[in-house]
């Protein structure tokens, strides 16, 4: 309908904002489809020993291969899968197939992100420990991360459906750590196993001396509250050796391994195996 011309500036923003809400509805459409049809995927990104030697963990990140745009990577589609419930199916199809994958790594453990959507479904604990129980993976092999914005609303149950994880034998890391405005009063809330330290503090060691005396002050709240302190978003070796110095128990990041196909994990574990040996060749003999 044609609109006053005071009024056609909101008529074309109209059209644009409606444009939006339709775009959203049929990518929310397609992820339920997506879901049921097998086009999400998973990668998994190494978390190395502090020398990068040896993987440790790995961590499964979702992708979805959508038939008409290709690729689309978790902050394309994990909001709207949020804002619609998609998540709760999404995210019990990523954990069955995590740890259906873990059984090909005995040796390692299995990082799965949780939404805190997950958490407040009142089936969440009864669906995860059926999961364990079908792929039989020990729960102590598998560590669900959560962010900071799982505090977001004073939702009780999210906390004590963490307890219960926790009861399970599933450890829980908090992600991001650092990331949002109030993280140290988080630490108060619930005894985490592991600390994820924000990419943006490794990002900033090369820029700023204080990011440095900020990181290692970090490391060591994490060690002294009994955590393991994982630092993500490793790029470069200056960023890895400087974490060396440190008590930081766990890298990950592009500089150690992009996250990769299952199938593809062995390769990275030799790998960086092997690069542990030419770096000590190189400093016997370089
Ligand atoms: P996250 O859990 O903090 O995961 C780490 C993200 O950083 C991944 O992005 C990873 O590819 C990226 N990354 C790793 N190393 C580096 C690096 O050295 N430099 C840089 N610049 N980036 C690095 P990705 O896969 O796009 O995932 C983004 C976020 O989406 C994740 O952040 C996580 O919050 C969420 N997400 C991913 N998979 C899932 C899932 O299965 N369920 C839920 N609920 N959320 C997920
Ligand atoms: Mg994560
Ligand atoms: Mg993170
Ligand atoms: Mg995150």
């Amino acid at each position: 309908a044609a609109k006053s011309n005071g009024r056609g500036r909101w008529a074309f923003f109209d059209a644009s904002m409606e444009e939006q809400v339709r775009a959203r509805e049929s990518l929310a459409r397609e992820l339920r489809q997506a879901i049921d049809r097998d086009q999400l995927s998973l990668v998994y990104q190494p978390q190395t020993s502090i020398n990068g030697r040896k993987v440790l963990a790995v961590e499964a990140l979702v992708r979805w291969n959508h038939p008409v745009r290709g690729p689309l990577s978790p902050g394309a589609f994990i909001p709207i899968a949020e804002e619609t419930g998609l998540i709760n199916d999404l995210g019990m199809w990523v954990l069955k197939r995590a740890c259906e994958d873990a059984a090909k790594w005995p040796h390692l453990k299995l990082s799965v992100n949780v939404s805190p959507i997950q958490f407040r479904h009142p089936q969440f604990i009864e669906r995860l420990s059926s999961i364990l129980g079908m792929t039989r993976l020990n729960p102590h092999r598998l560590e669900v991360e959560v962010t900071e914005s799982v505090f977001s609303n004073k939702d009780r149950t999210v906390l004590e459906t963490l307890q219960k994880v926790h009861e399970m034998g599933v450890r829980v890391a908090l992600d991001d750590f650092g990331a949002g405005y109030s993280s140290l009063s988080y630490l108060r809330q619930f005894p985490f196993d592991t600390l994820k330290i924000d990419r943006g503090f490794i990002a900033g060691l090369e820029s700023s001396p204080h990011a440095t005396a900020i990181l290692g002050t970090i490391i060591n709240l994490g060690e002294a509250l009994g955590m393991s302190v994982v630092a993500e978003g490793i790029e470069t070796e200056q960023q890895a050796a400087f974490l060396r110095l440190t008590k930081c128990d766990r890298l990950q990041g592009f500089y150690l391994s992009r996250p990769v196909p299952a199938d593809e994990i062995r390769d990275v574990e030799h790998r960086l195996a092997q690069l542990d040996q030419l770096q000590s060749v190189s400093r016997r003999f370089g």
